[in-house]
C-alpha cells in the first residue's frame, strides 16, 4: 500500500499507485480546463504532486505542448538564471558483478582487459580533465568489491583533489557507486564527496529484475532505498535517475517523482539532481532490442514536466544525446551536462594517445555517446545559444547543502549566486584555456551578465573578483 513515509521501498513507490496516477492523468488531461489550473498552479514555482505531473504527461495538444515548454524554461531560469554547468565523468574501473543488460560493463560482456586505474594512470586523466578546463568530475565505477573495493575509490577520490596542475583543479567530485551499506555512506561522506549518485534505471519491479538478472543490484529493495541509507549516513545531496528506454516513460517518470516525494517528506530534503539518461547502445547489446525506447518528442516532454514538478532540481543531461538534440532540451530545463566525455576506463588518456597516433588500448566503453564535442566547442555553443557555461563548484564548499542548499533553491535565490559564480568561473576558463573567438564570445556574455545583476552588492563584489581573476587570482566565488 502507498505509503510516502515508509522505509520500504515496495511501499513509498507502490506500483499500485503509479498505475492509478497513470488512469487519473489520463482522465484529466481530456478536459483542458484542469490542465490549465495545473499549469496555473505550476506558474507558483512550488512544484507539482506526482498526479498532475501525470496529467501533463498525457497532453498531445499542440498548443499545450508549447505552453508546458514555455513554462519549464520560465521556471528554469527563475530558479538557476542562465547558467549551465558542465562536468564530466570519469571511470575508474570497469570490473562488475552485476550483468545489467544494458551495460556494457555488464560481467556478460568478456573482456580480456577490463582495467581499474593505478595512481598513476589516475593522474594522467585527471591532468587531461584540468587541462580541458573541468572543475567538476562524476567518478563511474562498476561493482566488484574485490577489483574495486571502497578503500581504492576513496584514495581515488583523494588523489583526485590533491592534483594540481598548473590553474587546474578538481574542486567537486560527485561519486556514482553502487547501493551500499551506511558504513560505507559514511565513509564516502567523509571522504568530502559533492552528490551521491545512483540511477534507479526502472522502478517498474518487475521490468528491474528482468534487466538486472544477477548479481546484487538484483536486490531492488537494497537498490531502490540507498538513498535513504545514504542520507541517514550524512550524505545530504544525493541524486537519482530512470535510464530511460528500459520500461514505459510515464510510469517511470510518475514512479521517479514519487521517489523524490518520499525524500522530501521522510528526509526533508528532495533529490540535489536528477539524471535523465536514455538508452543507447553499448558493448553486447543494441537499443533497437529494447521494447520501451523512448522518442525525442516524449522525452522532450518529460524533462520539461520535470523541471515544472521538481523547480528546486538540478537536472543532468549526458552525451548520451546528440548536440542539437540537447541544445532543445537545455531550452526545457536541463541545468547541467557533461562536455568532451570519454566513456571508458583510461578513455581521455586512450583519446589522447590516438589523436596522436600511437595505439590505443580497447577498453570497454559503458554506452556509445551521441555527442562528441570538446568542451571547448560545447562552450562555444552554449555562448552562442544565449546561456552562461558554469564550472561553479561553490555550493558545497560554501557549506550551502541539503536543506541550507533547498531553501536557497525552493526561494529562487540561488539564482543570483548561482549568475555570479557563472561569471567568475567563465572568465577563469577564458584566462587559462580560451582562444580569440572564445574570448571574444565569452567576454560579451561577462560583461551582459554583469550588466543585468538585480542584486547590485554581488553586482559590485563580482567586477572586483573578475579584475582579482584576470590578475591571476583563481578560485574565487560567492
Ligand atoms: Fe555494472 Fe553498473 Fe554496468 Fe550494471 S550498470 S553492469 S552495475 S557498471
Ligand atoms: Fe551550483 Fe551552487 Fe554554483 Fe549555483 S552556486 S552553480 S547551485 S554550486
Amino acid at each position: 500500500m502507498y505509503d510516502i513515509l515508509s522505509n520500504d521501498a515496495n511501499c513509498f513507490i507502490d506500483n499500485e499507485e503509479v498505475l492509478a496516477s497513470l488512469s487519473y492523468g489520463k482522465a484529466v488531461a481530456s478536459d483542458p480546463t484542469s490542465i490549465a489550473d495545473i499549469l496555473e498552479k505550476a506558474k507558483t514555482y512550488k512544484g507539482l504532486s506526482h498526479r498532475s505531473a501525470a496529467a501533463l504527461l498525457e497532453v498531445t495538444d499542440k498548443n499545450t505542448l508549447e505552453e508546458i515548454f514555455s513554462l519549464a524554461k520560465q521556471i528554469k531560469e527563475q530558479i538557476y538564471g542562465r547558467r549551465i554547468v558542465l562536468f564530466a565523468p570519469l571511470y575508474l574501473s570497469d570490473y562488475c558483478i552485476n550483468s545489467c543488460t544494458y551495460c556494457g560493463y555488464s560481467k556478460n560482456n568478456y573482456n580480456p582487459i577490463r582495467r581499474r586505474l593505478t595512481i598513476d594512470q589516475l593522474k594522467e586523466e585527471v591532468e587531461i580533465l584540468e587541462k580541458l578546463g573541468h572543475k567538476r568530475l562524476a567518478l563511474e565505477v562498476g561493482e566488484d568489491p574485490i577489483n574495486c573495493p571502497l578503500d581504492y575509490v576513496i584514495d581515488c577520490i583523494n588523489a583526485i583533489y590533491s592534483l594540481k596542475f598548473d590553474n587546474g583543479a578538481i574542486r567537486r567530485v560527485n561519486v556514482n557507486i553502487a547501493a551500499t551499506t551506511k558504513e560505507s555512506y559514511t565513509r564516502i561522506k567523509e571522504a568530502n564527496i559533492g552528490t551521491y549518485i545512483l540511477f534507479q534505471e526502472t522502478y517498474h519491479k518487475p521490468t528491474y529484475l528482468l534487466n538486472h538478472p544477477k548479481g546484487p543490484k538484483h536486490n531492488y529493495e537494497w537498490h531502490t532505498e540507498a538513498h535513504d541509507r545514504a542520507m541517514e549516513s550524512g550524505i545530504e545531496d544525493v541524486g537519482f535517475g530512470v535510464l530511460y528506454g528500459l520500461f514505459d516513460w510515464k510510469y517511470d517518470t510518475i514512479a521517479l517523482l514519487m521517489h523524490a516525494e518520499h525524500l522530501e517528506a521522510s528526509k526533508g530534503i528532495g533529490p540535489h539532481t536528477i539524471s535523465v539518461p536514455r538508452l543507447r547502445s553499448a558493448e553486447g547489446m543494441r537499443q533497437e532490442n529494447f521494447p520501451h525506447l523512448v522518442s525525442d518528442d516524449h522525452f522532450k516532454l518529460l524533462v520539461a514536466v520535470l523541471r515544472i514538478a521538481v523547480p528546486y532540481t538540478g537536472m543532468i543531461l549526458t552525451t548520451r544525446e546528440s548536440p542539437d538534440f540537447r541544445n532543445e532540451l537545455l531550452a526545457v530545463g536541463i541545468s547541467q551536462v557533461s562536455a568532451g566525455s570519454c566513456t571508458g576506463v583510461g578513455g581521455y588518456a586512450d583519446s589522447k594517445k590516438q589523436s596522436s597516433g600511437q595505439k590505443r588500448l580497447t577498453s570497454l566503453s559503458q554506452f556509445e555517446p551521441a555527442d562528441h564535442r570538446s568542451p571547448s566547442e560545447v562552450i562555444k555553443s552554449l555562448l552562442s545559444g544565449g546561456y552562461v557555461p558554469s564550472f561553479c563548484t561553490a555550493c558545497y564548499r560554501e557549506g550551502r547543502t541539503g536543506d541550507r542548499f533547498m531553501d536557497l533553491a525552493k526561494t529562487g535565490n540561488i539564482a543570483d549566486i548561482c549568475q555570479a559564480n557563472a561569471v567568475l568561473t567563465l572568465k577563469e576558463y577564458i584566462e587559462d584555456f580560451g582562444d580569440t573567438e572564445l574570448r571574444e564570445l565569452g567576454e560579451s556574455i561577462i560583461q551582459s551578465e554583469i550588466y543585468s545583476m538585480s542584486n547590485k552588492n554581488i553586482q559590485k563584489e563580482t567586477i572586483n573578483k573578475i579584475s582579482q581573476t584576470a590578475k591571476g587570482t583563481r578560485d574565487l566565488r560567492f
